[in-house]
């Protein structure tokens, strides 16, 4: 196989970069070893160039399959940018009419095509399973692979069928990828997509830029994101509300406060939904007020802070929203806003549900909350809850900096006798509180008590 040199050689020459991230390279030898490879890295950890740079390695064409119809066009569109032909990557999904279909057949039969990006629609379709299995596939990619498993956050049915379509089109190398699984995750993504055996790459989660806060959810609320955005002038951020019609309202809102806010949802058509998403990435939008059907797979860089104006419905699409703050190491604040009354409203909406889909919404609320409410450093516990380690590093590390605390009226002051900068860096990583966290607290208990004396101690 490629010796070391040439790796970094051809990782310049397709994408300018002297060094690999992270595990990229390892993972890379896996897939070129022909190995199924399971990779858990963070947003913004550098998955696509994982099977980018091998597809564009080997013999034939790796079928990528992605749920991002919106970004399809955007990732193939990068990658032609490394070739002056531009049948080197091509996308089938629905959006395609007659003719662009049968040039996209036309370059993969020709051996033009490195990379297929497949909506899974697209991918359980006969007349595309008949195309395919006529194809040299060099492996699949099934990236966001969490979608395959319902205690995932974006659950999606088709995932369930990659599979058996992959035993219909041909045996290949799999590779699946995602920054979100938890054990229960992990276990439903390797089972359902038949790797057991699969190498596990795992990079750490912990991401020492971004600044985790949960503060109350008073009437001021707009007022006090209001406050924040000015201090944020010029720089981008995104607003994740539960509803579309808080979306809605809050947008315009900020806009009447002068700031340069759009709104973002599933309702909007979808030409909408791209130029919105183009204008924030080109930053003519500063802050994006969405559900969120918005951010997956996006790749703005610089987003300085995420701001959860309702509880999430799982710490793990949390984490997921969170990370797309600080994707270039910088600073990345995390704000979300809490009331129990929130948990309660998000229970009731579940009380129509089936009871199974009823049972793992619950658990995924517990986690949320005890999130919310926990007195520990609330990196650790986002941590923990995800089930993901901390290296003996960062576990000092935690330990050695101060914790600021947060009033009911979220004022911050910063622990004794730290000065502004220091502040800065214990705001970034925290230090644990040795108190224990309540794993179900919303009917008493310590959670309760937190919020009676309205004191809330984060890290
Ligand atoms: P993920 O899918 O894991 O969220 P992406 O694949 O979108 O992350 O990559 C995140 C960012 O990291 C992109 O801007 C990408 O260009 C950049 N990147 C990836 N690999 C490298 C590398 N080896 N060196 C520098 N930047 C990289
Ligand atoms: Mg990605």
């Amino acid at each position: 196989m490629k010796n070391k040199t040439d790796l970094i050689k051809q990782l310049k020459h397709y994408f300018g970069f002297d060094t690999f991230k992270g595990d990229q390279e390892a993972i890379i030898r896996n897939v070129l070893a022909g190995h199924d490879t399971f990779v858990l890295m963070p947003t913004g950890g550098g998955k696509s160039l994982c099977y980018q740079l091998p597809a564009l390695i080997m013999d034939g064409t790796a079928i990528v399959i992605s749920p991002l119809i919106a970004l399809m066009k955007n990732q193939v569109d990068a990658i032609r940018q490394v070739s002056a032909d531009d049948g080197i990557a091509h996308f089938m999904n629905s959006s395609l009419n007659r003719a662009s279909l049968d040039q996209v057949k036309t370059d993969v039969l020709a051996g033009r095509t490195k990379l297929l990006y497949v909506a899974p629609e697209s991918l359980t379709k006969d007349e595309n399973i008949d195309f395919l299995r006529q194809v040299k596939i060099s492996f699949y990619a099934v990236d966001e692979a969490h979608c395959i498993s319902e205690w995932g956050h974006d659950f999606r049915p088709e995932y369930r069928r990659i599979r058996p379509i992959i035993n219909e089109i041909g045996h290949a190398p799999v590779i699946a990828l995602t920054a979100t699984a938890t054990d229960k995750v992990r276990g439903d993504i390797k089972k359902n997509l038949g790797m057991p055996d699969a190498d596990e790459f795992k990079s750490s989660f912990n991401r020492p830029n971004l600044y985790y806060e949960v503060r109350p959810k008073t009437k001021e609320i707009d007022k006090e994101i209001i406050k924040f955005i000015r201090q944020m002038k010029g720089k981008s951020g995104i607003i994740y509300c539960l509803s579309r019609r808080k979306v809605e309202e809050l947008a315009e809102i900020l806009r009447a406060n002068d700031i340069n806010a759009r709104a973002y949802h599933a309702g909007m058509d979808t030409p909408t939904r791209t130029q919105t998403q183009d204008d924030f990435i080109m930053e003519e939008i500063d802050v994006i007020v969405a559900t969120i059907a918005f951010g997956m797979g996006i790749d703005k860089p610089d987003v300085r802070y995420v701001i959860h104006y309702d509880i999430p419905k799982s710490l793990e699409g949390y984490y997921q929203e969170t990370g797309r703050a600080g994707r270039d190491g910088g600073e990345g604040k995390c704000i979300t806003f809490y009331t129990y009354r929130d948990l309660q409203k998000l229970e009731k909406f579940m009380e129509g549900k089936p009871v199974a889909e009823q049972d793992i919404g619950r658990q995924l609320l517990q986690e949320t909350a005890a999130y919310a409410e926990t007195t520990v450093c609330r990196r650790r516990v986002l941590l923990q809850l995800l089930r993901r380690e901390l290296h003996a590093g960062e576990l000092r590390q935690l330990r050695q900096l101060p914790a600021p605390v947060v009033t009911h009226r979220g004022a911050r002051r910063p622990a004794a006798g730290t000065n502004r900068d220091t502040r800065h860096q214990g705001e970034l990583q925290g230090q644990p509180r040795h108190r224990r966290a309540h794993w179900y607290p919303h009917r008493g208990g310590a959670g309760t008590q937190a919020r009676r004396t309205g004191m809330l101690r984060f890290g």
